[in-house]
């Protein structure tokens, strides 16, 4: 996809490192217009690493503001649809098949304020307070930053709260139930860090049928791996600091002077429900060797 739009980007890179390398404000501010009116994607983005020219660019002063604010106006635009592409593949192309069929978000989406009230939409009348009030705040949560049109938004909230109800109707606390379950979709669609469920919904990526029989933890995902990432560096850490308090011992012999003076320690250097490896210094000549 897109040979030519890399080729044209990266001539444009390159006069850009020229310009800003001859300090020509007007040339760089007209280049960075150009870029502004590119219908970037990630694959470019990722082809032709002109994020990274901008980014310097950005940082160089003497350019003058009107080129650093451009540039950050850039860089920001496109990390937001580069994250949302890629949010977009691993939903709906696991097999790295090509996305050219998918809806892009176009190259610039000026996002606005989004409720059902500023809308103006009319949601279906369900004979309840709850159930209304529940829709509207699944609506709410659906439609934070998103360019689907009012309609669909509806449609989709309306299935979902609709899917929730027929879960706990008949069953027992189903009240409570239900409550608790859209405030664990709402909670998690409308969440900041977690911008790639409410994209994937919206757009159509994941189903609402999916969406209803998920858990807060497959919801929250991104936010359980980061969790689970940072335990595991704390316990490699914890390794790391018992170096300095070696155990002495005489189990292991030194392939080198055959010797079975030996200090170790033990280390989580894979996944945490793996075998910690064994690190062991010799005393006597500092060989060092290590096993699982
Ligand atoms: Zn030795």
């Amino acid at each position: 996809m897109g040979a030519s739009e890399a080729k044209t980007l990266l001539q444009m890179k390159r006069h850009l490192q020229a310009a800003a390398q001859d300090g020509k404000k007007a040339q760089a501010l007209d280049l960075l217009e150009q870029l502004d009116a590119f219908d970037m994607n990630a694959a470019l983005l990722k082809e032709t690493k002109i994020g990274i020219t901008v980014n310097d660019l950005r940082k160089q002063n003497a350019l003058g503001d009107r080129v650093t604010t451009l540039a950050k106006k850039l860089l920001l635009r496109w990390k937001t649809s580069y994250r949302q592409d890629a949010a977009g593949k691993t939903a709906s192309a696991p097999s790295g098949g090509s996305t050219s069929s998918q809806p892009r978000p176009a190259g610039r989406v000026e996002l606005r304020e989004r409720s059902m009230k500023l809308d103006g939409v009319n949601p279906p009348p369900l004979n309840s307070q709850l159930r209304e009030r529940c829709l509207e705040m699944l609506y709410n949560a659906i439609c934070m930053d998103s360019d689907v049109d009012a309609a669909k938004l509806l449609d989709m909230s309306a299935t979902l709260e609709r899917l929730i109800h027929e879960e706990f109707l008949d069953a027992q606390g189903g009240e409570a139930k239900y409550k608790a379950k859209i405030r664990s979709l709402y909670s998690n669609l409308k969440d900041k860090e977690n911008p790639e469920l409410r994209y994937r919904i919206s757009q159509g990526y994941l189903s609402v049928t999916a969406l209803a029989k998920m858990s807060a933890l497959d919801m929250a995902s991104r936010e359980r791996r980061r969790d689970m990432e940072k335990a595991k560096s704390e316990a490699m850490k914890d390794a790391q600091t018992a170096q300095s308090s070696q155990s002495e011992t005489d189990m292991f012999k030194c392939g080198k002077c055959k010797q079975r003076k030996t200090k170790y320690y033990q280390m989580q250097t894979r996944s945490a429900d793996e075998p910690m490896t064994t690190f062991v210094t010799c005393v006597n000549c500092g060989n060092r060797w290590k096993f699982c």
